[in-house]
């Protein structure tokens, strides 16, 4: 039996790594996504049924593995030297004279983009991926394992290398610019502290303990080299590349041969052109001898191969004067300044504007309006103001006042307790409005099936809907006011609304979009004060006092639910006869899909504590008791199992995971 499922299960990872490095690497998928998804959740209910059959390379990791306890420190068998850089012409003809010297004759060097990144080292024993590890300090790196199996486009199994008991592949991980944008608004929404770029966010991403948090950062990399015996048989550090790309490892397509200084001055032309337009982020050009067996020959400083360079791209200043600074405000109700000064040109472009990220930062730069400032922009597309130059400022000039109104709809904007964001939190606000709208709807908020967001777009701009109280005054007459629509649509979505209104008052505490009211958060909160009621009258302490509710988190929910918009919203929702009270029992309430079952629950989990689980399972009628029988029909095991899992087996009870308690966590 088990044999079976293991020969399935490897059968399972073969085809998944196929058709994964079919789509990713060669964007020629085979299957459909459908067929594609249908492996994955084949082998995930079979790990979730046999986990200790579960394999280290298994490509379920990629959504996360678990929560790592910490990130030991590990040596690099080959030290990870940093590149020496080199900045302009002059610097580049000393590395091209240096290596031709020592060799004796003309070479062929390769030149490859340089990412803007975060190093890693990835191990393969017998073909699977074993270990992860942080550049570090070159030498000792943290092991970083489970994050590493979530970078998207990188192989956990490498075929051809199953018989080869170690190999190492070194590569930069990197965040796209369109996660990374994504990704920062939602940490605008959760209020937590912005990245400044995507190469600090990769690294942020590395070293999460949580390997599911790793999972949605959407971490991706390139490789560029390959230490072992494989790659010792291949001479040309550009074959090896073309070769690793073929075993399915992503590899950067800027990668080509040079010769001379004057080809490499032609490329560096050509690829700060394009390099704006890609969609990650890249800081220079690597320069490598491309004859490995040189690379002794050339040698080593003490902190570089001689033999390889990494040219930077310089980040381009200008000066200009600021005529103005403006408020922009986010989808999520953030205000950021921008600074509007008289066009320049920088980097090959015309530039007239600059985001000063936040408040803080023109307070600490002192930018004023009139200012004559340099401008810069480096790696990031957006210029930034770098500095003033106060020798060129006004006598009469004054210090930037922080604005007093939100600029879509003039209300007061808050600071966010503890940090340095302004925020506009008028729930009405039409900067903000289609996010409010789509969260207030979701599936784990009130569930309205028909408000997709193109249709919430049309909404918001033909202004039928104002506010989220006006999601409820939707009719048939202004309903028809949009285009391509029919009879059955606008029925189907008036019931929708018409349903959403008996959503328990939990899933309202969490639709209405309170920052850092996250969903289990607001079950925590109803579960103590189970109306809103309730809750308006407990005091921050009171808040803060649950099990699982930090101070920050309370006073977030104790300070919306006293502004003005929100208690007008909530007013008017009780009005509509929407759920501002959790049922009597609500949270005692179970039902009894596990009625006669037997379960027992061993080991230790990520997610749960045992009293938990136990909880969990009783409350959905299961009988739980504490040792495994003939009787048993379930054993829930977490890791470090012991005894009860050997006697599970031997009696063949079915064994699952702590996967499978998600099912039940949600009546
Ligand atoms: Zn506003």
């Amino acid at each position: 039996m088990s044999e079976q499922v293991r020969a399935r299960m490897d059968e399972l990872i073969e085809q998944i790594e196929h058709h994964r490095v079919r789509y990713y690497q060669e964007h020629s998928p085979e299957i459909s996504d459908a067929e594609y998804d249908g492996l994955e959740r084949e082998l995930k209910q079979l790990e979730t049924a046999h986990p200790k059959l579960v394999r280290a390379d298994s490509p379920s990791f990629r959504v996360g593995g678990g929560v790592a306890k910490d990130h030991p420190q590990q040596e690099h068998a080959t030290p990870m030297l940093s590149l020496e850089n080199s900045y302009n012409s002059a610097d580049l003809a000393d590395y091209f004279e240096r290596c031709e010297t020592e060799v004796g004759r003309e070479l062929v060097y390769s030149a490859e983009l340089k990412i803007d990144g975060v190093s890693l080292s990835l191990v393969y024993e017998y073909g699977s991926l074993k270990a992860a590890v942080t550049r570090g300090d070159g030498r000792v790196g943290e092991e970083v394992t489970l994050n590493a199996k979530t970078i998207r486009n990188l192989p956990l199994r490498v075929t051809a290398w199953k018989d080869v008991p170690r190999m190492e592949v070194r590569g930069e991980v990197y965040i796209d610019r369109a996660d990374f944008a994504q990704i920062n608004e939602k940490r605008v929404a959760a209020n937590l502290p912005l990245f400044a770029n995507p190469r600090n966010s990769a690294a942020g991403s590395m070293r999460l303990l949580d390997s599911r948090e790793a999972a949605a950062r959407c971490l991706r990399m390139f490789v560029f080299q390959a230490l072992g015996p494989w790659a010792q048989a291949i001479n040309s550090h550009i074959e090896a590349l073309k070769q690793l790309k073929a075993l399915g490892f992503p590899t950067n397509p800027q990668n080509t041969a040079i010769h001379n200084l004057a080809e490499l001055e032609t490329l560096i032309e050509d690829w700060s052109a394009k390099r704006p337009g890609l969609a990650y982020d890249t800081d220079g050009i690597v320069l490598k001898v491309d004859d490995t067996s040189y690379y002794d020959t050339i040698g080593y400083t003490t902190k570089f191969p001689k033999w390889a360079t990494a040219y930077k791209f310089p980040a381009e200043q200008a000066t200009t004067q600021i005529n103005d600074i403006s408020i922009q405000v986010g989808r999520t109700g953030v205000l950021t300044p921008v600074a509007n000064f008289e066009p320049v040109s920088l980097a090959g472009t015309t530039v007239s504007r600059a985001t000063l990220h936040n408040f803080d930062e023109i307070e600490k730069k002192d930018i004023r309006v009139g200012d004559w400032v340099f401008i810069e922009k480096g790696g990031d597309i957006i210029p930034k103001v770098v500095k003033v130059i106060e020798s060129k400022r006004a006598a009469d000039s004054q210090p930037y006042q922080l604005p007093e109104a939100c600029p879509s709809c003039s209300t007061e904007p808050q600071r966010v307790p503890g940090q340095v964001a302004l925020r506009c939190e008028n729930l009405s606000c039409p900067a903000q409005l289609e996010r409010r709208i789509m969260h207030f709807a979701s599936r784990n908020a009130m569930d309205i099936q028909g408000l997709g967001k193109e249709r919430v777009q049309q909404m918001v701009e033909q202004k039928l809907v104002t506010d989220l109280v006006s999601i409820y005054q939707l009719d048939d007459e202004k309903l028809w006011r949009l285009e391509r629509v029919g009879t059955k649509w606008i029925n189907n979505l008036l019931a929708e609304i018409e349903k959403s209104k008996a959503r328990p008052f939990t899933r309202l505490l969490f639709a209405v979009g309170i920052p850092m009211i996250g969903e289990k958060v607001a079950e925590l909160f109803v579960e103590r004060f189970p109306s809103y009621e309730a809750l308006l009258a407990a005091d921050v302490e009171a808040l803060a006092d649950i099990h699982g509710i930090g101070e920050k988190v309370a006073a977030s929910l104790h300070e919306h639910l006293r502004l003005p918009s929100y208690q007008a919203t909530f007013a008017a929702f009780a009005e509509l006869g929407l759920k501002l009270e959790a049922e009597a029992g609500a949270q005692r309430q179970g039902d009894d899909a596990l009625q006669g079952k037997t379960i027992v629950v061993t080991g230790t989990f990520n997610e749960l504590s045992r009293k938990e689980i136990t909880d969990l399972l009783k409350l959905r009628g299961a009988k739980v008791t504490s040792s495994v029988t003939s009787k048993t029909d379930f054993l829930v095991c977490g890791e470090k199992p012991g005894s009860k899992l050997d006697k599970a087996q031997s009696l063949d009870v079915t064994v699952v995971g702590e996967e499978w308690i998600a099912q039940w966590q949600n009546p």
